[in-house]
C-alpha cells in the first residue's frame, strides 16, 4: 500500500524525540577496471547499448565465467581501506531470481562467504568522532539496465541495455550504527572520499557507479532492540538519501505512535513527491535460493599476495589531514579542505614544496583557486595555473615585490591566461611601489582633494584614516607599499 506524504508530516519535536533512529546502508561500488568481471568484455561508460556484450555476459548456455584478477585486487585494496579482514578463501554463489536484467536467471555473488569482513571508518558529525563499522565487503556482477525512456517505443515497450551486464561490482554493508539521517550522510560522504582516494571506483553516482541502500529503523530511546527496518532505494544522490531517511523516519515514528505496525518492505524514493512508495514486501535470502557458484573455483587471496597489496595503500585522508596539520602548521579545518580529494591535496603539497609558506598556499588554494575553479566548472587537475605558478606568485607576494591586492589581480590574470606571474607583473607594471616620493605625490594629491575628511581627521575622526589608506592604493592601483602609505599619510596629516 503506497502511504501518502500527509501521513507523516507535522509530528512535534516531541513526539520525534521519543524515538531513535537505526539506520545502515548498503553501498554499491562499480570497480574501475578495463574489462568486465567474468568475460573481457569493455566497462566503458556511454557506449552505444549491447555493443559491449558476448556470450558470457549474455548468459547463453555452455558458457564459463573466468574471474577478473584486477577485480579481486582492486576489491582487496578496498577492503584494507576499510580496515577489514580479508579472508584467504572466499566463495562466489548463486542468487536466483527473474528479471528481464539478468539474462542468466541469476547473480553470480558471494554470500556465505565474503570477500571481506568486520571493518570500520571514523566519521565526524557535529564535531564528534564516531566508528561505523562495516559487516561485510562482497564481490558480485552487476545486472543491465531497464531503459524506460527516450526511445521509439518506450511508451509500450522497455528497452535493456546489457552493456552494463557483468561490471564488477563490490558491495559494502555496515553495520546498523547510525543514528540520525546526518550520520548516514557523513559515512557516505567519508567512504566515498576513502574510496576515490585508493582508486578502485570513481564513484559517480550519476553514472551509477556509486549506489545505495539504507536500511531504517526506529525504536523508543532507551530501548536496545530493534524495530522493524524497512529498505529504502533508488538513492541516487546524497540529497536523497538524507531526506528519503528524514521522511522514513517520521513515517514510522507516525505509523507507531497512532498505534499501528511497520510492515518489512522495499520502498523506493519518489523524488518527484519527497516520499517514499512501497515497492515491495522485503524479500529474505532463501527467497533466493543461495547455492555455491558452481561453475568459478573458490577465490584464494594468499597472505603474500594480500600484503603487497596493502603496500599498495596510499595514505588515507585521516592520515593525510594530520600530517597536513603537524607537517604544514595549517589550521584541521583547512587539512580538511585541503584532503578533500587526493588531487587536491597533492596541488597544495606541491605548492608548498615550492618554497611558498604552507599558510599562504592554504589561504590562496581556499579562496582564489577553489573559488575560480568552481566558477568555471573546473577540476583541480584541469586548473590553468600549475602548482609552481601559483608558488611563484606567493614568493611575490611574500618577498614583498607585490602587493597582496596586487597579487589577487595577477592570479587572475594567470587563471584566465595561463601566463606565469612575473611575466604578467612585468607587462603591466604591477611590482610594488617602495618608492617614498611617488607614493607622497599621490598621498598630496589626495589630501589636496579632500579639504572636509582631513578636517573630520585633525577632530579626532580616526575612523577617516582608513579612506585615505584605501584612496592612495586606489591611485596607485594597489601596488604601493600599505606601510609607506600609513606612514606618509601619518606625517602629512599631522
Ligand atoms: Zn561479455
Amino acid at each position: 500500500m503506497v502511504k501518502s506524504a500527509s501521513e507523516t508530516v507535522g509530528l512535534a519535536a516531541d513526539v520525534l524525540a521519543k524515538y531513535e533512529p537505526v539506520i545502515g546502508l548498503e553501498v554499491h561500488v562499480q570497480l574501475l577496471t578495463n574489462s568486465k568481471i567474468f568475460c573481457a568484455c569493455s566497462t566503458r561508460f556511454g557506449d552505444a547499448p549491447n555493443s559491449n556484450v558476448c556470450p558470457v555476459c549474455l548468459g547463453l548456455p555452455g558458457t564459463l565465467p573466468v574471474l577478473n584478477k584486477r577485480v579481486v585486487e582492486m576489491a582487496t585494496l578496498a577492503s584494507l581501506a576499510l580496515h577489514c579482514t580479508v579472508h584467504e578463501h572466499s566463495r562466489f554463489a548463486r542468487k536466483n531470481y527473474f528479471y528481464p536484467d539478468l539474462p542468466k536467471g541469476y547473480q553470480i555473488s558471494q554470500y556465505e562467504l565474503p570477500l571481506a569482513t568486520g571493518g570500520w571508518i571514523e566519521v565526524e558529525h557535529d564535531g564528534a568522532k564516531k566508528r561505523i563499522g562495516i559487516t561485510r565487503l562482497h564481490l558480485e556482477e552487476d545486472a543491465a539496465k531497464n531503459l524506460h525512456e527516450g526511445f521509439s517505443q518506450s511508451a509500450t515497450k522497455a528497452y535493456i541495455d546489457y552493456n552494463r551486464c557483468g561490471t564488477p561490482l563490490c558491495e559494502i554493508v555496515s553495520e546498523p550504527d547510525m543514528r540520525a539521517p546526518e550520520e548516514a550522510y557523513a559515512y557516505l560522504t567519508t567512504l566515498r572520499q576513502i574510496l576515490l582516494y585508493t582508486g578502485v571506483s570513481d564513484c559517480n553516482m550519476e553514472e551509477g557507479s556509486l549506489r545505495c541502500d539504507a536500511n531504517v529503523s526506529v525504536r523508543p530511546r532507551g530501548s536496545s532492540e530493534f524495530g522493524t527496518k524497512v529498505e529504502v532505494k533508488n538513492l541516487n544522490s546524497f540529497r536523497f538519501l538524507q531526506k528519503a531517511l528524514e521522511y522514513e523516519i517520521e513515517r514510522h515514528i507516525g505509523v507507531l505512535e497512532s498505534g499501528g505496525r511497520i510492515s518489512q518492505e522495499t520502498r523506493l524514493w519518489n523524488q518527484h513527491a519527497n516520499r517514499t512508495d512501497s515497492m515491495r514486501s522485503k524479500e529474505k535470502a532463501h527467497d533466493y535460493r543461495y547455492f555455491p557458484e558452481p561453475d568459478l573455483l573458490p577465490v584464494h587471496v594468499s597472505s603474500a599476495w594480500r600484503e603487497e597489496i596493502r603496500r599498495a595503500l596510499p595514505e588515507l585522508p585521516d592520515a593525510k589531514r594530520a600530517r597536513f596539520v603537524s607537517q604544514y602548521g595549517i589550521t584541521p579545518y583547512d587539512a580538511e579542505v585541503l584532503t578533500g580529494s587526493q588531487a587536491l591535496a597533492d596541488y597544495f603539497e606541491a605548492v608548498a614544496k615550492s618554497g611558498a609558506s604552507a599558510k599562504n598556499a592554504a589561504n590562496w588554494i581556499q579562496t582564489e583557486l577553489l573559488r575560480r575553479l568552481n566558477d568555471s566548472g573546473k577540476e583541480i587537475g584541469a586548473s590553468p595555473v600549475s602548482p609552481a605558478a601559483l608558488a611563484e606568485l606567493l614568493k611575490l607576494v611574500e618577498s614583498g615585490q607585490i602587493t597582496g591586492a596586487v597579487g589577487k589581480k595577477v592570479f587572475a590574470a594567470m587563471f584566465g591566461s595561463g601566463r606565469s606571474a612575473a611575466e604578467i607583473v612585468t607587462a603591466e607594471g604591477l611590482a610594488q611601489i617602495s618608492d617614498t616620493s611617488a607614493i607622497e605625490q599621490a598621498a598630496r594629491e589626495v589630501i589636496a582633494k579632500n579639504p572636509d575628511n582631513v578636517a573630520k581627521y585633525k577632530s579626532g575622526n580616526e575612523g577617516v584614516f582608513k579612506f585615505f589608506v584605501g584612496q592612495v592604493m586606489r591611485a596607485t592601483r594597489g601596488q604601493a607599499n600599505p606601510q609607506a602609505v600609513n606612514d606618509i599619510l601619518r606625517k602629512l596629516l599631522s
